[in-house]
């Protein structure tokens, strides 16, 4: 398991696009940007128009938090202060099973595992959990692997 993020050395301001998002994570809710008109789902939130059909009717959808580990990346060197005990740490990729489309269209959210590199492969189950901070009005969603798959794949190490 990585090390601890130190939240301490972290700001995180939610503008207009992102305060209600924050408040979802408040509130153990992972949620994306939906589309009033269309139903499109994307992330993150900081577009405010649907990217099909050029509506500026949207709202939010709350998923259940529950994907497929698309891709990753093993952080080993800190680029900020708050990571430095956490390194190596995996970023990853997690395609939501709740979001897929009728077009084929899906929704990738990114975050950072609570597992380490020896436990990720592409196509593993994951779902997220939330991890308080030293901000009481910021929880932080942090994903795990949640099972096994028949079919996965890792970065040679
Ligand atoms: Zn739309």
């Amino acid at each position: 398991m990585p090390g601890p993020i130190d939240y301490s050395k972290l700001r995180i301001l939610p503008d207009y696009d992102t305060v209600e998002w924050w408040a979802g994570t408040k509130q153990r809710k992972y949620l994306v940007r939906q589309c009033n008109a269309c139903g499109h789902k994307w992330f993150p939130p900081i577009f405010p128009a649907c990217a099909r059909c050029t509506s500026m009717d949207i709202g939010w959808f709350e998923t259940a938090g529950r994907g497929v580990l698309h891709s990753y990346v093993v952080v080993v060197q800190p680029i900020v202060g708050a990571f430095i005990g956490a390194v190596p740490y995996v970023v990853a990729i997690i395609e939501l099973d709740d979001c897929k489309e009728a077009d084929g269209s899906v929704t990738r959210v990114a975050g950072v595992m609570l597992n380490d590199e020896a436990e990720v492969a592409i196509g593993l189950p994951c779902a997220v959990e939330y991890e308080e901070t030293s901000d009481a009005k910021i929880v932080m969603p942090r994903w795990r692997v949640s099972g096994t798959a028949a079919n996965t794949w890792k970065f040679a190490e």
